[in-house]
């Protein structure tokens, strides 16, 4: 048996951490058993459907290196990834499972589902719909002829259970004491859910439905039409949901949820691919750090946890940290230039490359996101303002002024220009006025930067020049005298 998984999310929003991580484990089921990793789309609900989303989710599993072998703009057997353009399929399929009698026409209405609800839920039965108000098959069909709107419902056989074993959750079972006679096809023509989703798992050869917990109870129906179709059912495994630090069920109140957001912060697709795959799962040691190839090794599904997963935000930006830290310089470089160059609002010219590059691997060790980089170097490449705080609390203190003004004389005398030069320098000018380095380098700081927080200073003076540096100082001074 050949694996084919799928990941089909629908595009009513922007891909969901939560979605991130569902793809990925298909993802890694998938080319760990040399199987097919298929993206569908789930795209019935037109309403809410928009193509923004669309082009989200496809940009999100793209940026996270999850490339899928087969549907949506990947092509494939079926004519269609995009259950929008099966819906004849469905249509059929309901038309069948009426006329072998799996399905009936149904014109129950919704005061009358409601009324038998409340009675059930009073009585302490259960309000699963059995379909005790629906006509006989020979009146239902006359009724449709005659141009009646009416759905279509899946009659679940009573009594009766369905079980399964979960890959991730054992044994399953539902009785069917609880399971709703579900609609499939609506009066419009439209599938349900359950309908659209397994006619396509059973059309794509899907092997394994790996998927959210919130879908669990969807399952016994999806068994229920799969086998109503004559068909092999899938094996299942549902992933626990994630949580937020505090125990609830992950939201907007916990940090972002949308995968776009990480990107946009300035996450490395490495580190959030990283901490997704843990969510639920561990390679088996202590390794918290594993790349993708590394994943794919050692991923095995029957090992995934059934606990919930708490993700941390925190958590994740302490990875982003550590990948950025392992990045090689260049490649820092060239992921922060385009942020820089968006922040000054101009491109840099090859000198200004090579001054970012100077002082990369000084930013890099302290950076645990991408964006923190582009305020922090901006003052090498544009003229500076004072970041009134950082200018309150140092330039207005005893003291200030003479350093600023040694510096600049100091600094004009250097003779070959190196960062040990500007340190043996500056140094040399803290002896002369007898002053600490706290008090002596803050205000040089602030002058060169603007802020009191700012790549070191030395490194910041070497890669800004002379001319510059003493030019800003001198600057400082006059605002300060
Ligand atoms: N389209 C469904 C969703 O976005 C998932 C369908 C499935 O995996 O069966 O929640």
């Amino acid at each position: 048996m050949t694996v084919r998984v799928r990941f089909a999310p629908s595009p009513t929003g922007y891909l969901h951490v939560g979605g991130g991580r569902t793809a990925l484990y298909n993802y890694l089921f998938a080319r760990g058993q040399g199987g097919t990793f298929i993206l569908r789309s789930d795209d019935t609900d037109e309403a809410r459907s928009t193509e923004e989303f669309r082009a989200d989710i496809l940009d999100g599993l793209r940026w996270l290196g999850l490339e899928w072998d087969e549907g949506i703009e990947a092509g494939g057997p079926m004519e269609s990834y995009r259950q929008s353009e099966r819906l004849r399929r469905y249509q059929d399929v309901a038309a069948q499972l009426v006329a072998s009698g799996r399905a009936y026409y149904s014109f129950a209405t919704p005061d009358q589902l409601d009324e038998f609800r409340k009675e059930a839920q009073a009585e302490g039965r259960s309000p699963a719909y059995d379909g005790r108000f629906e006509p006989d098959p020979a009146e239902a069909a006359a009724r449709v002829a005659a141009g009646e709107p009416a759905t279509v419902r899946f009659a679940v056989p009573r009594p009766g259970e369905t079980s399964f074993e979960d890959v991730v959750r054992g044994t399953v079972t539902f009785d069917h004491v609880q399971v709703d006679d579900f609609v499939i096809l609506r009066s419009n023509g439209t599938p349900t859910y359950h309908l659209a989703s397994t006619v396509d798992d059973v059309d794509f050869g899907i092997t394994h439905v790996v998927r959210g917990e919130d879908l669990l109870s969807s399952t016994p129906k999806h068994i229920l039409l799969t086998e109503a179709m004559e068909a092999e059912r899938a094996t299942y495994a549902h992933l626990s949901l994630l949580m937020g630090p505090d125990g609830k069920k992950l939201s907007k109140r916990h940090g972002h949820t949308a995968i776009k957001a990480y990107r946009e912060e300035g996450y490395l697709p490495e580190a959030v691919l990283n901490y997704l795959a843990l969510l639920g799962w561990s390679p088996g040691d202590d390794d918290t750090l594993i790349a993708v190839d590394g994943m794919i090794d050692r991923f095995d599904l029957s090992t995934v946890s059934k606990n919930p997963a708490i993700f941390d935000t925190d958590k994740l930006q302490w990875m982003n940290g550590v990948y950025i830290r392992e990045m090689p310089s260049e490649a820092f470089v060239v992921a922060v230039q385009p942020g820089v160059e968006e922040h000054l609002g101009r491109s840099l010219d090859d000198e200004e490359v090579a001054t970012l590059a100077e002082i990369a691997p000084l930013v890099q060790e302290r950076t645990k996101l991408l964006t923190e980089v582009p305020p922090q170097v901006a003052f090498l490449f544009a003229d500076i303002e004072y970041d009134e705080n950082s200018w309150d609390k140092v330039m207005t203190k005893e003291g200030a002024a003479a350093a600023v003004a040694g510096a600049a004389e100091w600094l004009s005398d250097v003779d070959y220009w190196s960062i040990e030069a500007v340190e043996t320098a500056l140094r040399a000018m803290l002896e002369e006025l007898e002053m600490s380095a706290r008090k002596g380098f803050q205000p040089l700081r602030v002058a060169i930067s603007g802020s009191s927080v700012s790549p070191p200073l030395f490194e910041s003076i070497a890669a800004l020049g002379r001319e510059e540096s003493v030019a800003r100082l001198g600057r400082a001074l006059e605002l300060m005298t």
